[in-house]
């Protein structure tokens, strides 16, 4: 067999790994939060209508510019105290596609991306495929970004394109707006804030979508992956200046959005208060597991999102593998003592924080020690 080292791979790719979110089998899947709930029924018949229709029309290119859906998740973006127009959104498949296309226009050889890790491990990844250098930037110990030190960095570095995730994955918890403002000021590259949570973050916790007017390379990036709870349909989107559309105009493959994506995803849209209504459960099972935590000798991180970052743990390897063992799938994020699980539904709940009761005693490190 072949091996990579054989092949004339791009030299910034060697001895990398892939995104790697282990699909184990497990009676509980709470590692890459998926939300649990099922599709509303009135959803899935009318998907099935808006395929078929789509379908008719397979021997035609789609919409190039995906107009109807982007004014579709226009106004949805809209709905918050803010004015979003469809000039302002660009959708792709995944956010994943979206960030891709910012760093083929924004980053690339010769430039830098910087994010405050730990973060969402696909932004370095991203950075790499698109031959952009990467670099780490610091977070406090408790995972909170300093304004300050963070907007020192980037006037160093002077990178073309900064990741904010907010609310931040692995650990949960949501960037202050002053603090994305401090960045905005000190970079003449792109700020990126990566809201895929944004739905699940505590009352008060406003959206960056809210700073855009007067901004031009501010990016706030969504997805409905998340809280839509459609992360098998691959569609996520931006809102940002017009202009920043039309860049990304130049680096897009054409027809990137299929037919039948941009018309579920339209359906879907149709859907939102009905997708939506699974945002508040899961919010109360994540509160849960945030508050049995301290029983079991465990803490946690601040969470806006719809998982939960806890520990601590001597060897959180062992403690993923003891969880495993009893049927609960949650991910091991690298960051020495702690785990991160995804809140589903009550009976997922049921399962994890039973199985972590009987895991905690001989794995957890007591507070102090
Ligand atoms: C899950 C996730 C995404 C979503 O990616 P999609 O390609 O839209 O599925 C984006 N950013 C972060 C931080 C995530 O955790």
């Amino acid at each position: 067999m072949t091996s990579l080292d054989q092949l004339p791979l791009r030299p910034e790719l060697r001895g990398r790994t892939p995104y790697g979110a282990p699909q184990v089998p497990a009676a509980h899947r709470l590692n890459t939060n998926e939300n649990p709930y099922p599709l509303p029924a009135e959803l899935l018949a009318d998907l099935g209508a808006a395929l078929g229709h789509a379908a008719v029309e397979l021997n035609r290119y789609p919409d190039r510019d995906a107009v109807a859906l982007r004014s579709d998740l226009a106004a949805y973006l809209s709905r918050d105290d803010v004015a979003i127009a469809p000039e302002q959104v660009w959708a792709a498949n995944g956010s994943n596609e979206v960030l891709q296309q910012i760093l083929q226009a924004f980053g690339g050889a010769g430039r830098t991306a910087l994010g405050f890790t730990p973060s969402y491990s696909m932004h370095p990844i991203i950075s790499a495929g698109t031959g952009t250098a990467w670099v780490d930037g610091h977070r406090r110990a408790d995972f909170t970004i300093d304004a300050a030190a963070a907007a020192a960095q980037v006037a160093e570095l002077r990178p073309a394109v900064v990741f904010v995730t907010s609310p931040n994955n692995p650990t949960g918890t949501a960037v202050a707006l002053e603090t994305i403002e401090v960045l905005y000021r000190a970079t003449d590259g792109v700020l990126v804030v990566d809201e895929a949570y944004e739905e699940f973050a505590r009352a008060g916790t406003p959206s960056a979508l809210t700073l855009l007017p007067g901004r031009p390379r501010l990016v706030v990036s969504r997805t409905m992956s998340k809280a839509f709870g459609m992360a098998g349909l691959r569609l996520g989107y931006l809102a940002a200046d017009p202009a920043v559309v039309d860049a990304l105009q130049l680096v897009r493959l054409p027809y990137h959005l299929s037919s039948l994506t941009q018309a579920a995803a339209r359906t879907a849209l149709a859907h939102t208060d009905a997708l939506l209504a699974t945002v508040d459960a899961v919010k109360a099972q994540r509160d849960r597991i945030v508050a049995a935590l301290p029983g079991m000798g465990l803490t946690s991180v601040p969470s806006d999102a719809n998982f939960v970052l806890f520990g601590h743990f001597a060897d959180a390897r062992a403690a993923w593998q003891a969880l495993l063992d009893r049927g609960v799938l949650v991910r091991d994020v690298g960051l020495p003592g702690w785990l991160r699980v995804t809140a589903g539904t009550a009976e997922e709940t049921d399962a994890f924080l039973t199985a972590l009761g009987e895991v905690a005693p001989d794995h957890r490190v007591a507070e102090g020690e």
